[in-house]
């Protein structure tokens, strides 16, 4: 792991933070990947020393927007299929089953990555880089409470 800079980062407009979110970046510099694996999302950037896992329920948000997908995106309407006759029911219950075991392993990065680009994008100033040059605060809050 290098050590994370300490230049100043540009801002982080919201149309960088989406595309950040939409690439799976990090929020704040867009340099580094948010996971380290499949599903091990790396507790601070490598690059900038952001913390991306904040612990303490953080993982919730992700958690929350995985089921949403997973719920009302794909084993709500194929239930919904097979008991208004548009597919057999059984097949409807064996895929909704399928889905509901693998999709949220597929969908973990996207939403991690969602979520982190929701949160930013509601809270922008949070981002070290939309912090003020002259801030005193040069640590997230996060890292301040340990
Ligand atoms: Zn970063």
């Amino acid at each position: 792991m290098t050590e994370p800079t300490l230049d100043p980062l540009p801002k982080a407009t919201r149309s960088a933070i989406i595309r950040r979110g939409l690439r799976g970046t990090c929020p704040n510099c867009g340099q580094c990947q948010l996971f380290a694996s499949m599903l091990r999302i790396h507790r601070h950037c490598p690059d900038c020393g952001m913390t991306l896992e904040r612990g303490n329920g953080y993982y919730l948000g992700p958690l929350c927007i995985n089921y949403g997908f997973v719920a009302l995106g794909f084993v709500a309407p194929l239930l919904l299929m097979g008991v208004g006759g548009w597919m057999p029911l059984k097949a409807a219950l064996a895929l909704a089953l399928i889905g509901a075991l693998l999709l949220p392993i597929l969908l973990y990065r996207t939403c991690w990555s969602l979520w982190l680009m929701l949160y930013y994008l509601c809270l922008p100033d949070e981002l070290h880089a939309n912090r003020p040059e002259d801030s005193d605060d040069l640590l997230f809050e996060e890292d301040a409470r340990r």
